[in-house]
């Protein structure tokens, strides 16, 4: 006999289908009957392309990026094992799931598809940073208690209110004590938990704030301290890849020891395939593929837990589902299908929870992209940003606006322009993701000491080291005395040219009237570009195939994370985190601090696992 994997999405979805279709073709003639719609033609050509649509019922896509779920024959199955919660997928989110549902006394295991790293004996985690708020951590050095209620309305409206509040809420109200605990894991004297200038350990601060000037509230939007970072040594060279120094790997494997110790067992090498369903349409377990080819059927008596991460490398996925970035990339000619994000996810997860009934939740859907905005080695701090045709775009202290607005300008350079005040610029942002970042006061140093080698590089340029959380990274400014020559050097000449310097003039006025007329950004970062040397910082806006760092749109789930159908009924068993989990985002990654992907995952890992371990 087949196991039993019966999958309600794959019948619904089909007769869901359907029922859309002829929705749509009554659509269709009630629209041919008004005056000014479509002729009986164009009509029946519609009604056509939707039958031969075979998108998953609810997503408006063009191709069945879902398929139907694998069916795994009885036979197959090489062993059996039993445990009270089956958690799927060992990034920051499921360690924390499972440490939690065996803190609780539930037995646990946990199957990850890839294999320890030879060199460490732990997994590799991406990432360096822990966002959150509250934590005795926090509170200790004068940051916080914050107001819980006013950051979760900052993350409702940074979202565009496209959430869940009460998910918001679970990650806001739990992230304090997460954070607690997971360093508490960490022996006290470990190099790890190092403080001060060059220490391991760093904290996401503005330049010159005292911890009472948080929230900073700019371009309307608020942040708070509450990015702890992971940073891994100091290095004065130059490093490349967002934190690549990390040391987040080194921490976790402390949490999956603890976890260990009590019991919960890992199945390293073992990719999670699809979900056992009772006749009733809970979940009952899954079934993984071992690397050896063999099937195991993990059996949960309480649940299973969907931690899987993004979508990342599955190209069929983001085409249809992240439709925003494809949109753009698509009008520059990339190949349909050729956009991936940064991990080596696959999306297994998200497809799991759907064949089990659940649904992704609806569009735009997010993906976490660094800023956008103009170039430079200060990130998203408020500089005046130009686009191609010399053109100023935005208030830039919009961090939040920024990706968005940049994706409508016209295609090629985006440039920071600034002079010898820049600093200053620098200094008065806020904390936002991909802002300055004073951790290290060094690198402010170095940025000083970078930049003063600018000029005479000339036409070249000089590459100066970044001082956000993207650290050591380099980045290339022009300089030059006057400001045309800078723009020059930048690639800017003609119309673009001229009207750069036209914009120039008309923010110098905006500067000295004290009030940005135009756009509205705060007078504190309208610093007039009137003081040689001028430096630009050209970057691109240009569709290179990539749906930034991570996608973040993941399942429809209650308030307890536990995943629901489109009838809002819950899936008995079967619960979401990380970036399986749904509505924490909205439209794009706009977060009160930074760092806040892996501080959700790694907290909504726990609140679930402690959840399904009380059930
Ligand atoms: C280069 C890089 C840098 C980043 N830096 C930061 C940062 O500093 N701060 C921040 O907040 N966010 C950062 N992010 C994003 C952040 O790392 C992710 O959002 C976070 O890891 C999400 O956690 P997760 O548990 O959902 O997924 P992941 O951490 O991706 O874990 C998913 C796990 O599931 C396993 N898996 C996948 N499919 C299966 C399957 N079918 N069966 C079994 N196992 C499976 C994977 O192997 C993986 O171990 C970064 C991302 C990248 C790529």
């Amino acid at each position: 006999m087949g196991i039993e994997n019966k999958s309600p999405e794959t019948t619904m979805g089909r007769r869901g289908f359907l029922k859309g279709a002829a929705l749509a073709g009554a659509a269709a003639v009630a629209a041919a009957a008004m005056p000014g719609c479509s002729s009986p033609k164009s009509q029946s050509q519609s009604a056509e392309a939707t039958q031969a649509s075979t998108h998953p019922s609810g997503y408006m896509c063009s191709e069945d990026w879902l398929g139907e779920a694998p069916a795994i024959d009885e036979s197959k199955i090489s062993d059996v094992v039993k445990a009270d919660v089956v958690v799927c997928g060992s990034g920051h989110s499921g360690t924390q799931a499972a440490l939690a549902a065996a803190e609780e006394g539930a037995s646990v295991v946990v199957l990850e598809a890839r294999n320890v790293d030879s060199d460490t004996g732990y997994l590799h985690y991406y990432g360096q940073e822990f966002g959150h708020f509250n934590s005795q951590w926090l509170i200790n050095q004068g940051y916080g208690p914050y107001d819980t209620g006013e950051i979760v309305t900052e993350f409702c409206r940074r979202g565009g209110n496209r959430v869940s509040p009460a998910i918001i809420r679970a990650f806001v109200d739990n992230c304090g004590e997460a954070f607690d605990h997971f360093i508490g894991l960490i022996p006290s004297d470990n190099h790890m938990l190092e403080m001060g200038p060059k220490g391991e350990l760093g904290l996401h601060i503005a330049y010159g704030r005292n911890p009472e000037d948080y929230p900073i509230e700019m371009g309307g939007y608020k942040t708070w301290v509450g990015d702890a970072m992971f940073w891994g040594k100091y290095s004065d060279e130059p490093v490349n890849g967002v934190g690549a120094m990390s040391n987040i790997s080194e921490a976790e494997s402390f949490q999956v020891a603890e976890a260990e110790r009590l019991g919960a067992k890992w199945y390293y090498g073992t990719t999670a395939v699809v979900c056992t369903q009772n006749s009733d349409g809970d979940v009952t377990g899954v079934i993984a593929k071992a690397d050896d080819g063999s099937y195991i059927k993990f059996e949960a008596a309480k649940g299973v837990i969907l931690a899987t991460g993004d979508m990342g490398q599955n190209g069929e996925m983001i085409w249809n589902l992240i439709t925003e970035v494809p949109e753009w990339c698509e009008r520059q000619g990339v190949e349909a299908g050729s956009v991936t994000a940064m991990t080596m996810n696959d999306g297994s997860g998200l497809k799991m929870g759907c064949w089990a009934g659940g649904y992704i939740e609806p569009g735009p859907r997010p993906t976490m992209s660094m800023g956008g905005g103009g170039g430079g080695p200060w990130g998203t701090a408020p500089f005046l940003w130009v686009n191609a045709e010399g053109k100023r775009y935005m208030n830039e202290a919009v961090t939040v606006g920024a990706f968005s607005a940049t994706l409508r300008q016209p295609i090629g350079t985006i440039a920071t322009i600034t002079d010898s005040k820049w600093l200053t610029t620098v200094q008065r942002a806020s904390i936002d993701h991909g802002a300055p970042n004073y951790t290290r006061p060094q690198y402010y140093d170095d940025l000083v000491t970078d930049m003063s080698t600018v000029v005479a590089a000339g036409a070249q340029g000089g590459l100066v080291r970044t001082c956000t959380i993207a650290e050591r990274m380099q980045s290339t400014v022009y300089g030059a005395d006057d400001l045309e020559t800078a723009l020059k050097y930048a690639g800017y000449e003609g119309d673009a040219l001229k009207e750069a310097l036209a914009t120039v003039a008309r923010y110098n006025e905006l500067c000295y009237a004290g009030s940005d007329a135009d756009f509205g950004k705060d007078a504190e970062v309208m610093i007039p570009i009137d003081e040689p040397p001028f430096y630009v910082a050209p970057s691109s806006n240009s569709g290179k195939g990539v749906a930034g760092l991570v996608t973040l749109a993941g399942l429809m789930t209650d308030e307890n994370l536990n995943v629901i159908r489109p009838d809002y009924t819950r899936i008995k068993g079967l619960y979401a985190v990380g970036n399986c989990l749904g509505q924490r985002f909205g439209n794009a990654y706009s977060t009160p601090t930074a760092g806040v992907s892996i501080g959700m995952a790694m907290t909504h890992g726990r609140v679930c696992g402690k959840t399904v371990a009380n059930l």
